[in-house]
């Protein structure tokens, strides 16, 4: 079952007359519980494509479906539900709410779901356990280190049960170690069953990933399945 099926996306950016062409055709499945992470130089579509994945953006032509959903045509408004409802996102800067504790910015996506408070609390400490950070769940982002603040947004971007997590470079502001760590709960999130896929310019965190798709100069330039992903 696809969760993300991409049929000739093309997307263009107009500055005044002039059209740039950014992504020129881009097709693509990615199936329920597959790990993917995303590659290609600088400039060549990487941003503006986890734009359209996310549904923050909409193709300039070609078909998007996610999860059953055609969104390439959705109007803001019902774009916005469908992400609130399929997508959760991790980004590199973390983008934690700074005076909320932990607990509090993991129960956030659940009220907007409109999920009493009771259950919010229960399930977001089942999400931050699940993370590694069950005991932290009272402190703020300030009193936590880079890799738990980037598990406190993984917990949020798991609580509402999307059917999928996007990751734009979420280790780009962790340092080796803590980067390997990150990478290791996205394997745990895998194992148990969430399909992810993640944006990185880097060889050794893309090698965590068990397909790995290049862009170049915006058309998919590889697509391959990668033997060396660590076994779960
Ligand atoms: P990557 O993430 O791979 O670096 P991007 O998707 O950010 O690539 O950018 C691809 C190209 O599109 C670049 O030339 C960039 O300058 C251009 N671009 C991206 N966003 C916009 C925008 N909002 N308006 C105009 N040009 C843009
Ligand atoms: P990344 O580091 O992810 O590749 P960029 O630094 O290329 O991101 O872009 C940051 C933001 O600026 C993105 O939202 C992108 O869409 C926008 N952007 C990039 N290039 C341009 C551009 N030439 N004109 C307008 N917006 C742009």
């Amino acid at each position: 079952k696809s969760v993300i099926h991409l049929e000739g996306i093309r997307k263009s950016y107009f500055l005044g007359k002039n059209e740039l062409p950014v992504l020129k055709g881009v097709s693509l499945d990615i199936f329920k519980n597959e790990y993917v992470a995303l590659m290609g130089p600088s400039g060549s579509g990487k941003s503006t494509l986890m734009n359209i994945l996310g549904c923050l953006d909409t193709p300039t032509a070609g078909k998007y479906v996610l999860s059953g959903h055609d969104v390439s045509k959705m109007e803001d408004n019902d774009l916005a539900t469908v992400r609130g409802k399929e997508i959760g996102f991790v980004f590199q800067q973390f983008n934690l709410m700074p005076r909320l504790t932990a607990l509090e910015n993991v129960a956030i996506p659940l009220i907007y779901a409109g999920i009493n408070k009771k259950e919010r609390t229960e399930r977001a400490i089942m999400m931050l356990e699940k993370v590694g950070l069950g005991e932290r769940y009272k402190h703020k982002p300030n009193e936590l280190s880079g890799g738990q603040c980037q598990r406190v947004a993984i917990a949020r971007a798991l609580v509402n049960n999307p059917s999928l997590i996007l990751a734009d470079e979420p280790t780009g502001n962790l340092d080796s170690k803590t980067s390997v760590e990150i990478m290791d709960i996205f394997g745990a999130i895998h194992a148990s069953g969430n399909t992810v896929v993640l944006v990185t310019h880097e060889e050794d965190i893309a090698e965590h990933a068990k397909r790995v798709i290049r862009l170049r100069d915006g058309v998919i330039e590889s697509d391959r399945i990668n033997q060396k992903a660590p076994a779960l």
